[in-house]
């Protein structure tokens, strides 16, 4: 059996931060500014502590000024909010992002329209989710997954996705529906599946693009896609490795990579593709935004 390209999203994620490293130091040294991200945690969640760690580890990385804003998890709703207003003030912010989940008794809707929308890194105000969705991506922030899912295609594919039928299988606000407004702006022929459609596996053996964003381990089968197809598995999640020793797990994806491997013309593998592409697009967003809020033109889009 044929075996599938496997993209190198950690390679492609690398070289995105390269060259957001060089466009920050470029803006350091003609405006004496660096782009800055505050990346606000509520709680001891230990998978956010990890990721909000790699995302300040990141802007570091690329020269920026970071910083992390760490509350206590019975922090109220009024201490966040008001956090959030101040770093809407504050002039050497230029990016926000508010980890998510927050605990229950935050209204994180409430939260996330406090977010001014120029500093809306994370791209979930409905401002941004507006101009996404009226196809207006490029004076949008678009959010991080679905923007590095696109990379990684294009990356693949080339420029033109023109034409190319495209399945996303999940309907989330984080993923699944940006995804699909990606797609149909660069007109692909865009299906959004979820817990409710009817047959599935045929759904998903239409598409030239397959877009895993589910959160079920290994649901996609190799056989539910068609001989070529690209896929892109957005799920992380764990599962018990006995293999592995007593009480170790392992990541796995939405998609059943060794049966996919035969069938795809290219895949992602998880962990190590979209992930690592997230961050990048985070760091894009907020080099973005930095540029916006001072008044400098656009730079050449990288996706
Ligand atoms: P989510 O909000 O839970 O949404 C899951 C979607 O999958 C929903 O639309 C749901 O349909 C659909 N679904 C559930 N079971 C299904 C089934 N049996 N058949 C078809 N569709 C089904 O999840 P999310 O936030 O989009 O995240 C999805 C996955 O991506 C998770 O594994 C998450 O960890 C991962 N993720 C990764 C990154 C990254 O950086 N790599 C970022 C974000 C998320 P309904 O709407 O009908 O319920």
């Amino acid at each position: 059996m044929p075996q599938a390209q496997i993209i190198d999203g950690k390679a492609i994620a690398e070289s995105v931060r390269d060259e957001i490293t060089r466009r920050a130091a470029a803006l350091l040294e003609t405006t004496g500014k660096r782009p800055g991200l505050a990346v606000v945690l509520v709680g001891e969640d230990p998978a956010s502590q990890v990721y909000v760690r790699n995302k300040d580890r990141a802007a570091e990385a690329c020269g920026f000024h970071s910083v992390k804003h760490t509350l206590a998890a019975d922090s109220s709703e009024a201490e966040v909010l008001s956090l959030v207003e101040q770093l809407n003030n504050a002039p050497d912010i230029h990016g926000i992002l508010v980890q998510l989940p927050l605990p229950g008794h935050i209204e994180e809707s409430k939260v996330l329209r406090l977010i001014r929308p120029e500093k809306d890194v994370d791209g979930f105000h409905p401002v941004n989710v507006g101009l996404l969705t009226a196809g207006e991506r490029d004076s949008a922030l678009v959010p991080c997954t679905p923007a590095g899912s696109l990379v990684l295609l294009k990356r693949t594919l080339g420029d033109t996705l023109s034409g190319k039928t495209a399945v996303v299988v999940g309907r989330s606000n984080i993923v699944g529906k940006p995804m699909a407004s990606l797609l149909l702006q660069e007109s692909c022929t865009v299906t959004i599946a979820h817990s409710r459609t009817k047959d599935l596996p045929d759904v998903v053996r239409g598409a030239d693009i397959v877009v895993a964003a589910v959160g079920r381990p290994e649901m996609v089968k190799g056989s539910w896609i068609r001989d070529g197809a690209t896929v892109i598995d957005v799920g992380i999640n764990r599962i018990p490795a006995p293999e592995r020793g007593e009480g170790k797990s392992r990541l796995v994806g939405d998609v059943a990579f060794d049966e996919a491997v035969g069938h795809a013309g290219a895949i992602t593998p998880v962990p190590g593709s979209v992930g690592p592409m997230t961050i990048a697009m985070l760091m894009v967003n907020t080099l973005t935004a930095a540029r916006r809020l001072l008044g400098l033109p656009e730079e050449e889009p990288l996706f």
